[in-house]
């Protein structure tokens, strides 16, 4: 062990071994109430987990980096602290689990990248692995916006519509063009951005879908009504085929 070796070098002082450190005392601290029968210290950002992760790394304190790692996934989804930090946090100690949760984040936030210092510990294999996830999970939200089985059902006010329903063309996935789509593909759009199923309930964009089916003499008197009936299924299957993009595609560390 690292810790018992030196100790073996150590000189006594009054009888008692010494060992000689380098670490700032606040962080040995933390470290130490970590190791100890007592309430551990409060975790609330992510920086304070990096310096505790690396000393714990180096020290073999394998108890002490599960605590960390358990907090570490809660300061995640908890205080949606800059999702790129954590996952660069993530893949620089080796925590694949984890690194699958901040990818999540990252993605489901719009995946905008802005220079961090961890950035310059991140491999460019993860950072690429990464961007490959973030670009997936954006071409499946999206599409499966524009593929949701609800709008091929029958009973929605758009599907019996002939006033608006007959005068467009077919949409790229096979139903006639009404106000309706125009929603689903506007959501599709901004899905493609924003990949997750907090990104369909946007009130702007149901707005305008209202303003739209207002325009139709047969749409407009349950409108409002089917919309609100058929939008909520959609967060949900959105999320649903985002789960399997992280579970299946990709490896964030084990691939180097
Ligand atoms: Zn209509």
């Amino acid at each position: 062990m690292l810790i018992s070796a030196r100790l073996e070098e150590s000189p006594q002082q009054e009888g008692l071994l010494t060992l000689e450190v380098t670490e700032y005392s606040y962080v040995l601290d933390k470290l130490l109430q970590l190791c100890y029968p007592m309430d551990g210290p409060d975790f609330d950002d992510l920086a304070s987990i990096y310096s505790l992760a690396s000393l714990a790394e180096k020290y073999e304190m394998h108890v002490v980096t599960r605590t960390l790692r358990t907090a570490f996934v809660g300061i995640v989804e908890r205080v949606k602290e800059n999702p790129l930090r954590a996952y660069a946090i993530a893949c620089i100690n080796g925590w694949e689990a984890e690194a699958r949760i901040a990818a999540q984040h990252f993605s489901r936030n719009g995946f905008r990248s802005k220079w961090i210092y961890e950035l310059e510990c991140l491999s460019a294999a993860a950072y690429l692995r990464l961007n490959q996830y973030c670009r997936m999970c954006s071409r499946i939200a999206s599409h499966a916006a524009e593929s949701f089985s609800p709008i091929t059902q029958n009973d929605w006010i758009w599907q019996s519509c002939s006033s608006c329903s007959g005068k467009g063309s077919l949409q790229s996935w096979g139903v006639p063009h009404t106000w309706l789509t125009d929603f689903i593909r506007r959501t599709a759009e901004a899905l493609r951005f924003n990949p997750c199923g907090n990104t369909v309930m946007d009130h702007a964009r149901f707005g305008e879908a209202m303003i739209s089916a207002g325009a139709c003499s047969h749409c407009k008197s349950r409108a409002a009504i089917d919309q609100h009936r058929f939008a909520p299924k959609l967060p949900k299957c959105v999320d649903e085929k985002l789960s399997t993009v992280c579970t299946c595609h990709i490896l964030f560390i084990s691939c180097d």
